[in-house]
């Protein structure tokens, strides 16, 4: 973000004001042992590798090789990246930023997903664990909002817990994305499955149907304050909202405010305020990460302490 001089020294690659601080980041890919791939996201491939002991190495595969507009957005986005310390942040340890290969190299995150937590072992947590896990995702949001990052795709896909201790990874990554290409990027818009259920209304109103022009969604801190009341919600009770509603529907719905109906949530009231403040229609309304923190902090201790082995969980019976 500060890579404003462009006047450029002697290597015209490294804009003069960062060119040292910056490179002090570079990763020549040949130093990176690749290993085995783990997964496919929309955003490329990540893959084990080694460098100084694991990591985690996410390949963007660069179709306008040799464009050094590309280059310059991406360094200007590791600019961003190498100023992240925090401890339920995933660590930056580097990039590759010698083209045509664009890496991000981070560490290795040694537990699992909440989203493999929560939807694909069904685990149930805690209410006190619950609200810490909630508490440590605050805390590095509010340090993200903080430095001035935007998350822009914060879900349980994207929060590990190792050992008890939340990883948020993937911040600032989908504006890295649209300098690549997406694999399988048609016309028609193509909406990842959990993802339009993180989505704030004043986004959902901005998507566009086709993914090319999808580039540019007004994302906010209030946004990603929205996104982390889907989290909530996910650890609340297991489910994504919205489970039962076509796409279509949910960005007509969500798009004019209607909200997902807590009436079979059952949950305390404190509970479910934490979700209002989080998915509060209008921008202004959305309460800051720094003020959800202290609502978690200050959720009765006693009740916590009371029932530690009984998470809330969906029930017919209504309460509300
Ligand atoms: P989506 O494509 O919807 O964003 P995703 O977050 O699962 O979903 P990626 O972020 O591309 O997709 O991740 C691909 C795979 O790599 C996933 O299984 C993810 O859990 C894993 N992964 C990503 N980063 C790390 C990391 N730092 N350490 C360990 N595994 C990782
Ligand atoms: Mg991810």
């Amino acid at each position: 973000s500060q890579i404003s001089d462009t006047e450029t020294s002697g290597d015209r690659h490294w804009p003069r004001q960062n060119s040292l601080s910056l490179r002090e980041w570079d990763i020549p890919f040949h130093e990176l042992e690749l290993g085995d791939p783990i997964g496919q996201g929309r955003f490329g491939t990540v893959h084990r590798g080694i460098w100084h002991g694991d990591v985690a190495v996410r390949l963007l595969n660069m179709d306008q090789i040799g464009d050094e507009k590309v280059l310059e957005s991406f360094k200007l986005e590791v600019a961003t990246f190498r100023k992240t310390r925090h401890e339920n942040l995933v660590l930056f340890m580097g990039a590759c930023m010698n083209l045509p290969t664009l890496a991000l190299v981070t560490s290795m995150c040694k537990g699992l997903t909440l989203y493999t937590h929560l939807h694909l072992r069904k685990d149930k947590f805690s209410m006190n664990k619950t609200v810490i896990i909630a508490q440590q995702i605050s805390q590095g949001m509010g340090y993200l909002h903080a430095r001035g990052i935007i998350h822009k795709d914060l879900k349980s896909k994207n929060i590990f817990l190792e050992n008890g201790k939340v990883i948020i990874t993937d911040f600032g990554l989908f504006s890295v994305s649209k300098l690549c290409k997406i694999h399988g990027r048609s016309d028609a818009l193509s909406i990842p499955p959990g993802w339009l259920c993180y989505m704030a209304p004043e986004v959902m109103r901005s998507l566009k149907p086709s993914s090319e022009e999808n580039d540019e969604l007004p994302f906010t801190m209030a946004s990603d304050a929205y996104a982390f009341g889907t989290v909530w919600y996910e650890l609340l009770c297991g489910e994504w909202p919205y489970k039962e509603h076509c796409p279509e529907a949910m960005i007509w719905q969500i798009g004019r405010g209607m909200k997902q109906s807590l009436a079979n949530l059952q949950a305390s009231r404190d509970l479910k305020d934490i979700l209002m403040a989080c998915w509060a229609f209008n921008v202004k309304d959305r309460a800051e990460f720094s003020k959800l923190l202290k609502i978690l902090e200050r959720l009765p201790k006693k009740r916590l302490l009371r029932s530690p082995s009984h998470p809330v969980h969906l029930s017919r019976s209504a309460e509300s």
